[in-house]
């Protein structure tokens, strides 16, 4: 007979052999994708006979998916990975492994830093894990980093959690080479999995019970299978089930075509949310970004997409300290804000990332510099999202309810379309309902108010003034 692999079979006081699974751990750092990664790799280690542990001393094998786009994210992984040395030091056998995009990066030091990491796999390797953890358990330490310009994992159905919302990477990798970023390096070139292999994941999903979906992407709005483009993507996604909240994320400004427009102002049950980044608001840094666009087609672009839905919520990302960055190109940043009116900004120091194009450019604003005006963006930026966000007192909009409250357990909170967060009383409702809740209040960050009328998976999203 053939024992499927790393079952392992104890015997029994009256003799029986009883299979026992072993357990898998592992600790996610970084972006969507990298936690859609780690649900293939569960899915691949389940395949193999391994179990899924929250509790790091239970586990046979210890596992972290790395971040590589920000030195702050490496140096906190590098803590834990002193953790997991001392850790290994205690439990000889436990298999530890460094998986994603920092493998990519700083292989060498990895394997160098000592004998307590048994494995090293980037993110097109995942398939060889468990021929791997069995060299390791063999006593081989095992490196895998090729990058591949066809795996998709489309195949395998990641592990998800049970919940509400869950996501799906319809694409890997990034063509862009924005001049700061290592993500071309790290996760390799762009390809799109087959608008069929997605759809069929979309329908489990759906199966499962899932309520919202985010279709995943380094620049999604440039999908592509050959035959489908990201719109024609959405509007299957999105036709499937009225009752699912599809999401996007995250979306090129080159990218965003008036096609891809339409077909989110056509579908109700497509979230009026698109987060932007504009990483700028200086044309020169802009360019050296190599961004492809300028503020001027931005602000156009926004315009538009305002132009079609009225409602629409906008989020960025922004870089502070970029190379050169004067201050007067902080001040059209500051403007860009003003202008854009966006509902949040994800904020950033720069990073100097080896082997980008940025690299070789001298990291010349200072330390207190940056950190001058980052604090400056979110204070500006803190304003606006109060502003807009104000503007919803009086109006009624629908919340898809995600749990109970943080801060009270009387309160549940759950999301608009728009992706706000809303606090409001219990009133009997439980996670996954949609109903309607009268905005009362509001802070930078969050919604207040009271439920209006209650909507039962509510065919449409509605946002009205009462
Ligand atoms: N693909 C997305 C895009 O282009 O908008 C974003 C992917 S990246 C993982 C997320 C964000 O990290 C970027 O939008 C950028 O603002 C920021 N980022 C990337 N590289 C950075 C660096 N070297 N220093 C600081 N922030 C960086
Ligand atoms: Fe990085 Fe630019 Fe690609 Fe985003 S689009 S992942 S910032 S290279």
């Amino acid at each position: 007979m053939c024992l499927p692999l790393f079952h392992y079979y104890n015997t029994t006081s009256n003799g029986k052999k009883m299979q026992t699974s072993r357990s898998i751990y592992i600790e996610t750092y970084g972006c969507q994708m990298n936690m859609a990664d780690t649900e293939i790799v569960l899915s691949i280690m389940s395949d193999a006979g391994f179990t899924r542990t929250n509790h790091l001393t239970q586990a046979d094998v210890v596992l972290i998916n790395t971040c590589a786009v920000r030195d702050n994210a490496e140096q906190r992984i590098i803590g834990r990975l002193g953790d997991f040395y001392h850790y290994k030091k205690a439990k000889p056998d436990v298999v530890i492994g460094v998986l994603g995009c920092m493998v990519e990066r700083v292989r060498k030091e990895l394997m160098d830093s000592g004998a307590f990491i048994d494995i090293i796999a980037g993110p097109d390797e995942y398939r060889k894990l468990p021929s791997l953890v069995e060299a390791a358990q063999n006593g081989v330490r095992g490196i895998a980093v090729g990058l591949s310009r066809v795996e998709k994992y489309d195949d395998i159905i990641p592990l998800r959690t049970k919940g509400l919302s869950t996501w799906i990477a319809i694409m890997r990798g990034c063509d862009n080479f924005c001049t700061y970023c290592v993500v071309p390096f790290t996760r390799g070139r762009e390809r799109s999995r087959s608008r069929a292999s997605v759809m069929k994941e979309v329908e489990d999903i759906i199966r499962q019970g899932f309520k919202e979906i985010t279709l995943l992407g380094q620049n999604v709005n440039s999908y592509c299978d050959g035959n489908h483009d990201f719109s024609d993507l959405l509007a299957s996604v999105a036709d499937v089930d009225k009752n699912l909240r599809v999401r996007f994320m995250t979306s090129h400004p080159r990218d965003m075509s008036d096609k891809l427009i339409a077909t989110l102002a056509s579908r109700t049950n497509v979230c009026k949310y698109i987060h932007l980044p504009v990483q700028s608001g200086s044309d020169r840094i802009l360019e050296l970004m190599n961004r492809k666009y300028t503020v001027s087609n931005y602000s156009n672009l926004i315009r538009k997409i305002r132009g079609v839905i009225p409602e629409i919520s906008l989020s960025t990302d922004i870089i502070t300290g970029f190379p050169t960055e004067t201050e007067d190109d902080h001040k059209q940043t500051i403007d860009l804000l003003h202008e854009s009116n966006y509902d949040g900004a994800f904020t950033f120091k720069y990073s100097p990332r080896k082997n980008t194009k940025a690299w070789s450019m001298k990291d010349d604003v200072p330390e207190e510099v940056k950190n001058q005006r980052l604090d400056e963006i979110i204070y500006t930026q803190r304003s606006i999202s109060l502003d807009r966000n104000r503007v919803m007192i009086g109006r009624t909009t629908e919340v898809l309810i995600e749990g109970t409250s943080k801060k009270s357990d009387a309160d549940l909170c759950g999301r608009t379309d728009t992706n706000k967060m809303v606090i409001f009383p219990k009133n009997g409702n439980v996670a996954g309902d949609y109903i309607n809740v009268r905005i009362e209040r509001a802070n930078s960050a969050t919604l207040f108010g009271t439920q209006e009328h209650v909507f039962h998976q509510s065919p449409v999203l509605i946002t009205r003034e009462s």
